[in-house]
């Protein structure tokens, strides 16, 4: 089965994927964090984005692994294990004019089909439902109002020990959306057949939960959304 989860900024995607997939058995993959480690590719190589040749010579010789363990997806880029990094402001920053080439989403488009080929699997991102698995199962799309959004992404940068206000992180995230919601290519939106999930007052176990008995209600429907 297949369940994609779709969304802008900060809406909750990544703490309810997560979750769904442990309940459930699934594999959870985060495809944002395969766009960041890209993302954090090329700053290391300085490669500019205008160079196509340049780029794809980088991606046909990229090694860029993904494996799976109790504690969820691990990316390994040259063969090192990837963490924090890819969250980096500098990554966060360009991951969105990256993520809009198209030699890049073809790329990571083969990569997630593939993962996500022999297993049940939780997958979130922005355009699993639209384009990278439009006969997905399960479908939803989670929104929630800015601010909240903004004062969620404060509380994880806290954590970190690092200070924003939520003037200048509201700000941030509906840049990131704008960008990511006009690019050409897979632009982020609900599929037409998405159940739209507003968390804006939810908990994440409320939104675990939701999507879990979708999925039971699913299987005892003989898999019709
Ligand atoms: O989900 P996360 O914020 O880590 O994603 C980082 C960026 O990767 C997004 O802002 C978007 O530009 C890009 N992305 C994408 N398509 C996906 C997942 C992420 O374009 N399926």
């Amino acid at each position: 089965m297949i369940i994609a989860i779709d969304g802008p900024a900060a809406s909750g995607k990544s703490s309810t994927a997560s979750g769904v997939a442990s309940q459930l058995g699934f594999r959870h993959i985060d495809t944002g964090a395969m766009y960041r480690a890209i993302t954090l590719k090329l700053i290391r190589e300085k490669l500019d984005l205008s160079k196509t040749e340049d780029l794809k010579n980088l991606l046909n010789n990229l090694d860029l692994r993904v494996d799976f363990t109790q504690d969820g997806q691990e990316l390994y880029l040259d063969g090192v294990q990837l963490g924090d990094e890819i969250r980096s402001h500098e990554v966060t920053e360009f991951v969105a004019d990256v993520s809009a080439q198209s030699l890049v989403r073809q790329y990571l488009l083969g990569v997630q089909r593939e993962v996500a080929s022999k297993h049940d699997v939780v997958l979130e991102g922005r355009d699993i439902g639209t384009v990278v698995f439009p006969d997905a199962e399960i479908k939803i799309y989670m929104v929630a109002d800015s601010r909240v959004r903004a004062a969620r992404r404060q509380k994880d940068f806290a954590r970190q020990g690092i200070e924003k206000s939520l003037d200048e992180l509201e700000e941030e995230i509906l840049a990131r959306d704008a960008h990511n919601a006009k690019r050409k290519l897979a632009p982020m939106r609900a599929a037409a057949d998405a159940t739209i999930l507003d968390t804006t007052t939810m908990s994440i176990e409320d939104q675990i939960n939701f999507i879990v008995s979708k999925v039971e209600a699913s299987k005892s429907n003989g898999g019709t959304n």
